[in-house]
């Protein structure tokens, strides 16, 4: 099969012939039907992900149908259609037993100590997987695991609550766009702050409110207060973010575009104003449940910028590197 390989560290990245997987007793083999693109995929060619084993599958996201189940596999048959948690926790620490398995120290990673979704095909542990329900698309599903569920938990964990402001930088990406949506599920009201006019306008399908511009905090102020800002973009813009607030209001930090980046964060702002700045990781199991079920009601809508067949890997790259005109999520399709 054909399959996105990273050779080694900071190899770049290579287009090649590999065997097909074959699932070992608690693994199955999916057909991938769609993959997803993902900001963690560029930072990985880029080499910020030292650690991982290579060769290695690239990609994280993915629904496919499953082809074949290894024998202790009881959950899933031949033809279910999944996707798939971006790491395989042991289900057994205390973190897993509380329904917290996103802290498991001893998970395992997708496409990073295991290969991932770049590919014809893909071997996924079981326990991993989550039925698609039989009304969501390829499309609704792929977006879930590392997008909508990760934002699902990032707000519930801020304790969001029904009519309070969201503000999201970042507004029309992959993220932004998705997260708009699952706030707006959740009752919020949502401002989305956005970088150029073309993108504004797919904002404003959205979100209750559309700020154009590097300096958004006075505008979304006079809006109201805000009492969440899912952060998706990092130094450039958190500092807005922090204005934009109002006391006691929190910080969902998610997108860090440029790691090599460093921000000076005031501290007596911090105290004097009451922010809680959150780092957030991503979603549990049960998480990407219920957000397959806002999916399904038809809270949270796909928002796809483009689609590249896998062949032509380096097209979505370029499509991810056009800050200026990209929107969405852009998938990897499978042309074989
Ligand atoms: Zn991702
Ligand atoms: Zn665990």
């Amino acid at each position: 099969m054909k399959a996105v390989i990273l050779p080694a560290h900071k190899q770049g990245y290579r287009i090649e012939e590999v065997p097909d997987p074959k699932p070992g007793k608690d693994e199955a083999i999916i057909k991938v039907n769609k993959a997803a693109l993902c900001y963690r995929d560029l930072l990985q060619i880029k080499g910020f992900y030292p650690r991982s084993k290579y060769p290695l599958i690239l990609g994280h996201e993915v629904v496919g149908t499953v082809e074949e189940v290894g024998e202790d596999v009881k959950d899933f048959k031949k033809g279910d259609r999944v996707t798939s948690m971006l790491f395989v926790p042991d289900w057994s620490c205390e973190y897993c037993k509380s329904g917290e398995e996103v802290y498991c120290k001893n998970r395992v990673v997708y496409a990073q100590e295991l290969d991932g979704f770049f590919a014809e095909k893909a071997k996924v542990k079981a326990s991993s997987l989550v039925k698609v329900p039989e009304s969501v698309s390829d499309e609704g599903a792929v977006i879930v695991p590392c997008v909508a569920a990760m934002v699902y938990r990032g707000l519930k964990k801020a304790g969001i609550k029904k009519g309070e402001i969201v503000l999201v930088t970042g507004a029309s990406g992959g993220v932004g766009i998705h997260a708009i949506q699952v706030a707006k599920a959740l009752g919020a009201k949502v401002i989305g702050v956005t970088s150029g006019e073309s993108k504004a306008k797919i904002v404003s399908k959205y979100a209750d409110y559309v700020i154009v511009g590097e300096k958004f905090s006075e505008e979304a102020k006079k809006i109201g207060d805000v009492s969440i800002v899912i952060e998706n973009v990092g130094p450039y813009t958190l500092e807005e973010s922090m204005k934009s607030l109002r006391s006691g209001g929190k910080i969902i930090q998610i997108g860090n575009l440029d790691p090599s980046v460093t921000f000076n964060l005031r501290l007596g702002y911090i105290i004097l104003k009451d922010i809680s700045l959150m780092g957030h990781i991503g979603a549990n199991k049960n998480d990407i449940i219920k957000t397959l079920n806002l999916v399904k009601e038809g809270k949270i809508k796909p928002v796809i910028g483009s689609e590249v067949s896998l062949e032509n890997f380096g097209k979505a790259l370029d499509l991810l590197n056009d800050s200026k005109n990209r929107y969405g999520k852009i998938l990897i399709s499978n042309s074989f």
